[in-house]
C-alpha cells in the first residue's frame, strides 16, 4: 500500500487555534453573554406541541422568507434589507467572505469580539485593529482619520462593545460610518440591554449593515439565529456567499415564534437590566475591583489576582466566569454575564470569598 502524504493546509490557517467555547458541566455558567432565561414557557409549550409532526425530512427554506418577512416587518424595513443566518457568527463570516480577503483590508478599535479578526485572518484580510483608550475603552479620533485615508474596506463597530460593555453614542457612529465608503458593520448583539440602534439611519447609509442575534435577549443562543439588516445591494452580496441551508428548519420556526412574541420579552430584558444595575453595585462596593459601566448584559471588571481568583471561582465555587486577564488590553480583567438576582448574589459571595482568600495567601 502507498501510503500518502497530506498536502498543508492554507497558509492563513497556521496562527489560528479551534475554537474552544467548551463550557464545563455542573457550574453556574456566566460566560457567554447567554440569557439566564429561558424561552417563556408559554412559547416552550408551542414548540413541544409542534415537535411531533415537524417535516424533518424536508429541506428548510434557504433565505427563511417566512422568518424573513416577519423580522422585516417588526424592524419597518423591507423584507429585501433582511438576511438571516445561523447564529450572528455565520453573518459575519459571510460579510468578511464578501468584503474581506487577499488583498483587502478590516478596521477594528480593539479589545472587542475576537471572530471579526479570526475571521479576517484566516481570509487573508488585513487586519488593522486601533486600540481604544485604556481607561475607558472609547474610541478616540484615530478611527475617523484611519478610515478618511480611504483603503479600508470594511469597519467593524461593535455597540455596545464586547468584551467592555460601552456604548458609542449615535454621533459618534455616524461620525466614523460617514468617514468613508468602507462596509461599517455595526454589531448590535446587544442592543436590547443598550436602549439605542443604529437602525433608523439604514435608509441613508448604503456602506452599513446592522448585525443582530437571537443569542442574548431572546435566549435562542441554543439554536443558532441571527440576522442583519442592510441595503439590498448589500444583502444580495452577502447572499452570494451565504450557505444555501444554513439556518435549519426548526430555528427558523422557533425564530418566527420569537418574531411573534416580541413582547414576551419586554420583561426579562428589563429584568436583566435591572440586575446589570444591582451586580455592578455589588462590584463597585468591592474594594481593590474597578468595574466599567455596561451597556450590555455582562461586566468588564479588573483586580490583581485575576486569573488565581478566576481558577477559585472554578475550582472552589464552581462558577464559570470568561477569563481575559493575559488578552491584550485586557490584563488582569475578567467578564461576567448578568444572571438572574441569586446567580449575581452567589456570583458575588464567590468573587469576595476568592478575593479574601488570595490575599490571605499573599500574608
Ligand atoms: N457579536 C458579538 C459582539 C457577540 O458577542 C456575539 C456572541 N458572542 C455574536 C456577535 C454572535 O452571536 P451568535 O452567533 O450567537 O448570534
Amino acid at each position: 500500500m502507498n501510503i500518502p502524504s497530506l498536502t498543508p493546509a492554507r497558509k492563513a490557517l497556521e496562527q489560528l487555534k479551534p475554537y474552544s467555547g467548551e463550557m464545563p458541566e455542573g457550574k453556574l455558567i456566566l460566560a457567554a453573554n447567554e440569557s439566564s432565561y429561558n424561552l417563556p414557557k408559554a412559547l416552550r409549550e408551542e414548540i413541544a406541541a409542534g415537535v411531533v409532526d415537524f417535516p424533518y425530512n424536508r429541506y428548510p427554506d434557504p433565505l427563511g422568507q417566512s422568518l424573513r418577512k416577519k423580522i422585516a416587518e417588526a424592524q419597518a424595513v423591507p423584507v429585501e434589507s433582511v438576511l438571516i443566518g445561523n447564529g450572528g457568527d455565520e453573518l459575519l463570516l459571510d460579510i468578511v467572505l464578501a468584503w474581506g480577503g487577499a488583498g483587502r483590508t478590516m478596521l477594528q478599535f480593539a479589545p472587542t469580539f475576537s471572530m471579526y479578526r479570526i475571521y479576517a485572518e484566516m481570509l487573508e484580510t488585513e487586519v488593522i485593529s486601533i486600540p481604544r483608550n485604556a481607561d475607558d475603552y472609547a474610541i478616540g479620533q484615530d478611527g475617523v482619520k484611519r478610515l478618511a485615508e480611504g483603503d479600508i474596506d470594511l469597519c467593524f463597530l461593535d455597540n455596545p462593545n464586547n468584551p467592555s460593555g460601552q456604548l458609542l453614542s449615535q454621533e459618534e457612529m455616524c461620525t466614523l460610518i460617514e468617514a468613508s465608503n468602507a462596509l461599517c458593520v455595526v454589531d448590535e448583539a446587544y442592543f436590547e440591554f443598550s436602549g439605542q440602534s443604529m437602525l433608523s439611519y439604514l435608509e441613508n447609509y448604503p456602506n452599513m449593515v446592522i448585525l443582530r442575534t437571537f443569542s442574548k435577549a431572546y435566549s435562542l443562543a441554543g439554536l443558532r439565529l441571527g440576522y442583519v439588516l442592510a441595503h439590498p445591494e448589500v444583502i444580495d452580496m452577502l447572499a452570494r456567499v451565504r450557505m444555501p441551508y444554513s439556518v435549519n428548519a426548526f430555528s427558523q420556526w422557533a425564530g418566527e415564534l420569537v418574531v411573534d412574541n416580541l413582547a414576551e420579552f419586554d420583561q426579562p430584558i428589563s429584568d436583566i437590566i435591572r440586575e446589570r444595575s444591582w451586580l455592578f453595585d455589588a462590584l463597585q462596593d468591592t474594594p481593590n475591583l474597578k468595574v466599567w459601566p455596561s451597556k450590555a448584559n455582562y461586566l468588564l471588571f479588573r483586580l490583581e489576582g485575576a486569573g488565581a481568583i478566576w481558577q477559585r471561582l472554578l475550582d472552589k465555587h464552581d462558577i464559570y466566569i470568561r477569563d481575559f486577564s493575559s488578552a491584550s488590553g485586557l490584563e488582569e480583567c475578567l467578564r461576567v454575564t448578568v444572571g438572574t438576582r441569586e446567580e449575581n448574589q452567589r456570583f458575588v459571595a464567590a468573587l469576595r470569598d476568592s478575593i479574601a482568600h488570595l490575599s490571605k495567601e499573599e500574608v
